[in-house]
């Protein structure tokens, strides 16, 4: 029997290249389409690669019409919280006017499945936690607001051209399939694990803590770290759902367990046994204090179930990957 093709948009980055793996362990044929702007080519290992970007509407039809994809995963994303706030134009030209040209180019095509990741950032400053799905959507940077925008526009999108849509709204992504030599490798790098493990191996001199007089225990920002492939495992799940079901959904992810920046200093440094310089500077405009995430709803409707929950697990495995990566 033939494969049958997902296009993944983004799957040469971090998050895509884990889906387009799992989803070949699952006998599907993932379709790469990405511009390398964040990705890496050595990362597309498991099908066809397409260098293009979300903006070209005609390139994206005539890949959909020669791979007749039956569904798409969409994860060519700018994602950096701050740069969001410094470079609002670049995220919004990207997330959401690259997002709508993707989105008619499905319509054009008939495709009327997608995978979107969204975020927790939707969230804004959360009133209680764990964060529940229907909890107020009030977005504090732009990077939260355009993946805001593109859930309301899936939903006239659904309204008007009948696309159903899975939004996974994730917490902190975190570690690596290290045999597959995939990981989390951004350039510039602005997030905190991979930016420890780079402090350990001595590539930057000392990390940086983004404010130590925040309203938590010990005063740095608490986040909630899935791993890589329980994520994809969930992408896998999702596009499942959409094709028996038919019907589209709102779900977090994560692990509803929260750490905070100085605990996972503390838990890479345990694991590498490396020591360095930490230092406390300035809060990063438009982050919150705290997020972690109540994902009932995607385990009761995916039948979806995180495998790797321990943190010094998840780490471990970054720490594997970032060392043999970036080892000289
Ligand atoms: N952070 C930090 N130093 C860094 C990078 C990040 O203290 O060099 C903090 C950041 O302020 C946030 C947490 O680590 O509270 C996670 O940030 P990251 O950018 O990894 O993910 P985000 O939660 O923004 O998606």
């Amino acid at each position: 029997m033939q494969m049958k093709n997902i296009l993944v948009l983004g799957g040469a980055g971090y998050i895509g290249s884990h889906c387009c793996k799992y989803l070949a362990d699952q006998g599907y044929a993932p379709i790469v389409f990405d511009n390398l702007s964040q990705g890496h080519k050595d990362f597309v290992k498991w099908g066809p690669f397409i260098k293009g970007s979300l903006h070209e509407t005609d390139k994206l039809i005539k890949v959909m019409k020669e791979y007749e994809p039956v569904a798409v995963m969409h994860l060519a994303a700018f994602l950096s919280v701050g740069d969001s706030v410094t470079n609002p134009s670049g995220y919004y030209n990207n997330n959401v006017v690259g997002t709508i040209s993707l989105l008619d180019a499905m319509i054009k095509c008939d495709i009327k499945n997608i995978i979107f990741s969204s975020s927790c950032a939707i969230y804004g400053q959360p009133e209680t936690i764990p964060i529940q799905e229907f909890h107020e959507k009030s977005p504090i940077n732009p990077y939260g607001r355009t993946k805001l925008i593109i859930e309301h526009v899936l939903e006239d999108y659904e309204t008007a051209y009948g696309l159903k849509s899975v939004c996974l709204r994730y917490f902190n992504a975190a570690g690596a399939d290290y045999q597959s030599k995939i990981g989390e490798d951004h350039s510039p790098e602005t997030h905190l694990i991979p930016l420890i493990l780079d402090a350990a191996l001595g590539r930057i001199n000392c990390i940086e803590i983004f404010g130590d007089d925040y309203n938590t225990p010990d005063g740095t920002c608490i986040r909630d770290y899935l791993h890589i492939m329980d994520i994809a495992q969930a992408h896998f799940k999702s596009f499942e759902y959409l094709l028996a079901h038919g019907k589209s959904l709102r779900l977090n992810l994560g692990n509803e367990k929260g750490y905070s920046v100085k605990e996972l200093i503390q838990v890479v440094k345990d694991i590498t046994g490396n020591t360095f310089k930490v230092n406390i500077s300035a809060r990063r405009p438009g982050d919150p204090a705290k997020l972690i995430g109540s994902t009932q709803l995607a385990k009761t409707t995916l039948n979806w179930q995180p495998q790797y929950n321990a943190i010094d697990e998840i780490i471990r495995s970054a720490w594997e990957w970032h060392r043999k990566r970036f080892s000289v």
